[in-house]
């Protein structure tokens, strides 16, 4: 007997039937003997509908208005979800935000939570009730309805197990797990049992879309023990816990990839003091985030060149930035190429293994692979390549680090 905490996103509730199929799932925990928090996602779809509602009646709109509005998907869910479940005989109660209430700051569209009353909700736990809880809002210090940004319910989840104490959460959604890489690049690719925080981060922030990062930030940060699994069928999914939960970790767990980069080279900068800083500093006023930069030496100390990357959406802008900043900054020519991916490798063994990145660099070589940008961190090396070479580069990879199902 344990109390779970069990998230149950888009497409599991996309529909009538589907919510009633998780209404079985979850009396089945229940009846296993477990206490049985839920959180629920708006019905897949309904959300991105809201929200062009919202912009439809006023570009401009309050954004205390636009949370009343998007928010209300996960009323729905929540409410159909606690209906279900007493028709199958399970007492079930459903919960809004502001009903916990689930304490979030009052930055409207993109609240942060602050705190959740768990008192009245152990209580009914303990008697045997399942909580359905509506993810993706909480109350603000203002007193009105907030919303926790995108994807923001695996973040309630993860709150409300770490509030509750859970012994696990259960994050159910419409893949069976972790993926070594993208299955629909390399049909090898496996299921991980397991994956560190720090791992799935790292993944998350180059491009593995599974779980929203905050929630993975604030698992980590309370050691909620998460599982990523299918709500389509009945096999385990992915373990994401603390590294000393793993017993044998494979060197690599993941190779990832991200189209959405850009490359921006500046060709013979000055080389002096506070060149960077007239770069960037403007990019970062226009809210531009950059990712890898290199800058090479210079020749005779005078001149240097340097590339960086942007995502793709931003890349008009970052050109347009530099281009107004030209006389502060000084370089002979400005390039800039959408056409480019990063693929990275990630995993805790690097920190005890050599010649992870060796590996990473002979492989592309031998496949004639050119590298543009390196960057690394801790856990994960990645590298900047031609846009058209992704597949190969992700295959050859997935192999080279005997990552490939048997
Ligand atoms: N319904 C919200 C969204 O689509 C929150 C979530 O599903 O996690 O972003
Ligand atoms: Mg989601």
């Amino acid at each position: 007997m344990a109390k779970l905490v069990q998230k149950f996103g888009g497409t599991s509730v996309r529909d009538v039937e589907r919510i009633k199929a998780v209404a079985l799932r979850v009396k089945g925990a229940v009846d296993a003997g477990n206490q049985v928090a839920v959180t629920v996602s708006a019905m897949a779809g309904v959300t991105n509908q809201l929200v062009d509602h919202a912009a439809n009646v006023s570009t401009l709109h309050d954004a205390r208005e636009f949370d009343v509005v998007v928010s209300s998907g996960e009323q729905v869910t929540s409410g159909l979800l606690a209906m279900a479940l007493q028709d199958l005989g399970v007492s079930a109660r459903s919960w809004l935000g502001w009903q916990i209430p689930v304490w979030t700051d009052s930055v409207h569209g993109r609240a942060r939570i602050r705190e959740i009353e768990d008192t009245e909700l152990n209580r009914r736990l303990e008697s045997g009730e399942v909580a359905v809880i509506a993810g993706f809002q909480g109350l603000g210090s203002d007193n009105r309805i907030t919303t926790l940004g995108r994807g923001g319910s695996d973040t309630t989840a993860v709150a409300l197990a770490a509030a509750l104490k859970a012994d696990r959460c259960d994050i159910y959604t419409d893949v069976s797990g972790v993926y070594t890489t993208d299955p629909r690049i390399v049909p090898k690719a496996r299921k991980l049992h397991s994956i560190t925080y720090e791992e799935m981060l790292e993944m998350a922030s180059v491009g593995a879309k599974v779980l929203q990062t905050r929630s993975v930030e604030l698992a980590m940060k309370y050691g909620v023990r998460l599982q990523v699994l299918s709500s389509f069928d009945t096999v385990p999914g992915t373990m994401v816990v603390g590294e000393d939960e793993i017993m044998e970790h494979e060197v690599i767990s993941g190779v990832t990839y991200s189209r959405d980069e850009a490359k921006i080279t500046l060709l013979r900068v000055a080389d002096r003091p506070g060149v960077a800083a007239s770069i960037f500093g403007p990019l970062a006023d226009a809210s531009i985030n950059v990712d890898m930069i290199v800058q090479n030496i210079s020749e005779k100390g005078d001149a240097t060149d340097l590339t960086f990357t942007v995502s793709e959406a931003d890349l008009e802008h970052a050109v347009s930035v530099i281009q107004t900043h030209r006389d502060a900054i000084s370089y002979e020519d400005l390039l800039w190429d959408p056409n480019v991916v990063k693929v990275s490798v990630i995993g805790v063994g690097m920190r005890s293994h050599a010649g992870i990145a060796q590996r990473m660099f002979q492989t592309l070589a031998d496949k004639g692979i050119n590298i543009q940008v390196i960057s690394t961190s801790e856990i994960k090396v990645s590298v900047l390549i031609e846009e058209a070479y992704t597949e190969l580069a992700v295959r050859a990879l997935h192999t080279a680090y005997d990552l490939d199902a048997r």
